[in-house]
């Protein structure tokens, strides 16, 4: 079952998330796609080709979402380390052309000459969802982490907001805000790392049986969701049928986005304007392939459950103080 805006509502994904979620406690579902925690995993395709960069969806998600932006407490302490900088973009709300900790969906445009002809797209960009992420793999604390979905989210009550969901992002797509989270309660006269944002695939409107605001908003269809292996198959079949192009599939080890451009995306990488905030669209191999980078997953995990108790005790302590 695909859907796009209308047929999505149309069907409701609950319906569709459940008629699968029963085969799914068997293993595995009768389509063979992929199940983690009897839920089916969800991807999107993007068929560039559609998008006439009108900015509905990135509208549509800052609606959506701006209550889970932070409010930051200022002035910002001094921050420990004191290499780290600063990160605010709490007075520069508006930006809508890059990624930032207010903004997790931005148009990027590229223009250029391609087989003779001359081309403009428009290419929405925020967090791919990947398959095997290694900012939930890597994160020190198990602040971010994959759903039985395949959305990649980061909780903001556990994140410190260290960046190192951003440096081993291979787009580098969280970004981060001083002066909220868990660090004010655990240091507070150093705080000042803060949290780290990103695209959550709207998780709580999907939970409740919704589609995420973007893809309800696009007054062109660019985006369709739905189970990933129906996603991948419908995403190669139009590759093949406009000679088009895909990037996704293989990325970083295979990702829950698929683009279809009309154009490479080597030549569209050359063209988009790339830099902080800015992810680039050349190819991405498998990171964790590497011995060295699976050992610093494995490291990383018994810290997960270490944050996860300092949580624990930080909320106790926390509400016998009447602050929360
Ligand atoms: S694109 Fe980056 S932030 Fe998103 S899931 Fe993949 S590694 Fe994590
Ligand atoms: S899925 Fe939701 S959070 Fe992600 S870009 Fe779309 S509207 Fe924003
Ligand atoms: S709403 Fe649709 S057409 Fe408009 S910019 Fe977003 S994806 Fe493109």
């Amino acid at each position: 079952m695909r859907m796009n805006r209308r047929s999505f509502l149309a069907a409701g994904l609950a319906a569709a998330a459940g008629s699968v979620a029963g085969k799914a406690q068997a293993g595995e579902t009768g389509s063979g796609q992929a199940v983690v925690g009897g839920e089916v995993v969800l991807a999107t395709l993007l068929d560039l080709s559609k998008c006439i960069g009108c900015g509905a969806c990135v509208e549509a998600c800052r609606e959506a979402n701006a209550h889970k932006y932070p409010e930051p407490v200022k002035p910002f302490p001094k921050m420990y380390p004191a290499k780290v900088k600063a990160a605010d973009w709490s007075d520069k709300r508006d930006v809508d052309d890059r990624l930032t900790p207010y903004n997790w969906l931005f148009i990027q445009t590229a223009s250029g000459t391609y087989d003779g002809e001359p081309f403009e797209l428009n290419i929405p960009r925020r967090c791919l969802h990947c398959q095997n992420p290694p900012c939930a793999n890597l994160c020190p604390w198990g602040a971010a982490s994959k759903d039985g979905r395949g959305i990649v989210s980061i909780n903001d009550e556990i994140c410190l907001g260290g960046s190192k969901c951003k440096s081993v992002c291979p787009w580098h797509i969280p970004e981060r805000q001083t002066g909220v989270g868990l660090y004010l309660k655990l240091a507070p006269s150093l705080a000042g790392n803060g949290v780290m944002y990103k695209c959550d695939r709207c998780k709580d409107r999907i939970a409740a049986g919704g589609i995420p605001a973007c893809v309800e908003a696009c007054p062109e269809g660019v985006q369709t969701i739905g189970p990933r292996d129906e996603i991948l198959a419908q995403a190669r079949k139009l590759a093949e049928e406009t000679g088009g192009f895909l990037y996704g599939d293989t990325e970083n080890g295979g990702t829950n986005t698929f683009y279809v451009s009309p154009v490479p995306f080597d030549v569209l990488n050359q063209a988009v304007e790339k830099g902080p905030g800015k992810p680039h669209l050349a190819s991405v191999a498998n990171p964790f392939t590497t011995e060295d980078t699976l050992a610093r997953a494995v490291y990383a995990a018994p810290l997960a459950g270490l944050a996860a108790g300092v949580l624990h005790l930080v909320r106790g302590a926390t509400s016998e103080d009447g602050n929360e």
